[in-house]
């Protein structure tokens, strides 16, 4: 069974494996940040709650996080497996998460682990634009849409998110470090995780990863 996590700081390229594993492996792709973004585009009273917290680059509160997560892997589309893409973020999350695997019989069996240096995390995210239909994403300088501004497969404005500015992704990336990296060994200690270089290319991580996900 693929449930699987994609961890990795921001700006390691979660979010565009993700989309690739989605489309190969069919898996419901539970993005927390998406979820969250969705909630403050409607205007909900979670988005409300959320929003102030998002735009600085803090992380929201664990329990509200666990909350939306158990009810979305609860639904019937996450029996065949699933991929995480931005939860668990702190020890907490990952303990309540392997409390919930248990109980809706659902447990991570893999956890994909994408590393960058920080400069260049702060390159990609200071330099990235984002579609908000459809959520594809680009760089300034080494993804540029065919037309400026423009999303290539959907045609909308492209938008820099709240929260890729210089001191959002500091805050973003002194949390990652205090609060999620110490999940490497967390999962590490279970055996499952695996290593990934996402310096490498995207193509090339993809590829990288599709043969561990064929192999199990
Ligand atoms: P990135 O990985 O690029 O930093 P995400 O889109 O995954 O961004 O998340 C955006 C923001 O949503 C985070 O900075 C945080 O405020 C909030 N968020 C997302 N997932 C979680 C989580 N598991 N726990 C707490 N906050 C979260
Ligand atoms: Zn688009």
């Amino acid at each position: 069974m693929l449930n699987i996590i994609l961890m990795g700081p921001p700006g390691a390229g979660k979010g565009t494996q993700a989309v690739k594993i989605e489309q190969e492996f069919s898996l419901p792709h539970i993005s927390t940040g998406d979820m969250f973004r969705a909630e403050m585009a409607s205007g909900s009273e979670l988005g409300k709650t959320v929003k102030e917290i998002i735009n600085r680059g803090d992380l929201v509160p664990d329990e509200l996080t666990c909350e939306i997560v158990k009810a979305r892997l609860s639904q019937p589309d996450c029996a065949n497996g699933y991929m995480l893409d931005g939860f668990p973020r702190t020890l907490p999350q990952a303990e309540a998460l392997e409390k919930m695997g248990k109980e809706i019989n659902r447990p991570v069996t893999m956890v994909i682990n994408v590393s960058c240096p920080d400069e260049e995390l702060k390159r990609r995210i200071t330099g990235r634009r984002v579609c908000p239909k459809c959520g594809a994403s680009y760089h300034i300088i080494d993804m540029r849409p065919k037309k400026e501004g423009v999303c290539d497969l959907c045609g909308s404005e492209l938008i820099q998110r709240k929260d890729d500015n210089l001191a959002s992704f500091d805050t973003r990336l002194s949390n990652y470090y205090k609060s999620t990296a110490p999940l490497i060994a967390f999962y590490k200690e279970r055996g499952l995780l695996f290593d990934f270089d996402g310096t490498i290319g995207s193509e090339n991580v993809k590829n990288e990863i599709f043969a561990l996900l064929r192999g199990k």
